[in-house]
């Protein structure tokens, strides 16, 4: 039996930076044991989404697992929300939730100083206020809180999920009120406008916030609310095993990306000791992955800390922290595995702090193929592959060719 890793490396493509003569962070890096891996690989590019389109991580990661995202895309929330182990029903209406802090109606700090320190406490003593809401409009609501200012907010049974978001990720703005993009949505805009106000007024006379002030931390007295999504479950026969007969598993630490795994029908798995940023564990993962190869054909791993580093518009540490994957996460996944794909959900600027819909590279190892003459990882050399410049989508049908699983047509 084969066995494959799939390696993602959030946000991993870049443009050029004058800091790093004129090179990306991924051309920047010394990363030997990649490199060592290329020169007996197919390499290429991939517009994850479609050349042009920026891809969000949500629709990235959809792309790469095959799923189009025209067809199979609802929204952010949902992901959120699986990813947190909220067991979705049919129509629930899923958000993103940030815990914040607002004064005179003024967006001062969106992400409450990322200091958690009594929001679990707040949030038990908030539940009587919540209930009655629920009462008053036949509804469940269920608030979940992740890490630092992160949440899930899921609203079940209401309608319809067209509202807008109050979050503009700015501060020192007012919060926008949240409205209804369609009629059917009006009480979806009714019902969270009502959860933020009575939290803000709730929140405003809780001892958890004068603790709060006295340790000169922000309080925590709004709910930005933002990435609105209905829950349908994917059809039985699109689910990632139905669909492709393989056994998968994806490691990863973000709630989202569990939440898309989840979603398609993958099992996931938190490696321990992990975090999702830039100060990764990166054994932890490999150490996860070989344990997991006997029972899976597929293992995904995911690491967040290139994208991270990207949207802060650090290169160098981008560069740095390539460098500690080349070293801390490869090694022992060539080793071990003998499907080796190494590429990332879209590129993200180190100059713009945001996503761009530059390709990402990509390159693939396994046994006895057609390897090329590139030598080095990275945007521009990969795109001189064998693999060319490939959609998103295409990628997982190739894998899962050289896993064993093709596709054949006629006889
Ligand atoms: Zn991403």
């Amino acid at each position: 039996m084969v066995n494959g890793v799939f390696i993602i490396l959030d946000g991993l493509g870049d443009q050029v930076n004058k800091q790093l003569n004129n090179k990306t962070p991924l051309e920047a890096a010394k990363k030997e044991n990649i490199d060592k891996l290329i020169k007996y690989s197919e390499a290429g590019v991939l517009d994850t989404v479609g050349p042009g389109l920026v891809p969000g991580s949500d629709t990235g990661h959809l792309s790469l697992f095959g799923y189009e995202v025209e067809k199979y895309y609802r929204g952010r929330g949902i992901f959120e929300a699986l990813g947190s182990d909220i067991e979705l029903k049919e129509g629930d209406i899923a958000f993103r939730l940030d815990f914040s802090t607002v004064d005179n109606g003024v967006i001062i700090d969106r992400r409450i100083g990322r200091n958690d320190f009594g929001l679990e406490e707040l949030l038990k003593d908030f539940e009587s206020i919540k209930e009655k809401i629920e009462k008053e409009y036949g509804i469940n609501i269920i608030i979940k809180h992740g890490v630092e200012h992160r949440g899930v907010l899921v609203i079940r049974g209401l309608e319809s999920e067209k509202v807008t978001d109050n979050d503009l990720h700015e501060e020192n703005v007012k919060v926008p009120k949240i409205l209804y993009k369609e009629d059917k949505a009006k009480e979806t805009a009714e019902v969270l406008n009502k959860l933020i106000q009575d939290f803000n007024s709730f929140a405003n006379n809780n001892n958890i916030n004068k603790m709060r002030k006295e340790k000169n931390i922000p309080v925590i007295n709004y709910l930005l609310i933002r990435s609105a999504s209905k829950y349908k479950e994917l059809d039985k026969e699109d689910k990632f095993y139905n669909r492709y007969g393989v056994k998968s598993i994806f490691l990863a630490n973000p709630p989202m990306y569990l939440g898309v795994a989840k979603y398609v029908g993958m099992d996931t798995y938190k490696p321990l000791g992990t975090n999702g940023t830039s100060n990764e564990n990166l054994f932890s993962f490999s150490e996860a992955a070989v344990s997991l190869k006997e029972k899976y054909d597929i293992v995904f791993i995911h690491i967040k800390g290139t994208d991270s580093l990207s949207h802060d518009k650090k290169p160098l540490e981008k560069k740095k922290f390539i460098e500690r994957i080349d070293r801390e996460l490869i090694p022992k996944l060539v080793d071990n595995f003998d499907l080796i794909l190494i590429t990332g959900d879209h590129s993200t600027s180190s100059i713009l702090g945001r996503h761009i819909s530059d390709p990402v590279p990509v390159i693939l190892n396994y046994e006895n193929n057609r390897y090329g003459f590139v030598k080095n990882f990275s945007e521009r050399k990969c795109v001189k592959g064998t693999l060319g410049r490939l959609k998103g989508t295409d990628i997982i049908k190739i894998y899962l060719d050289k896993l064993g699983k093709y596709i054949m047509y006629g006889s």
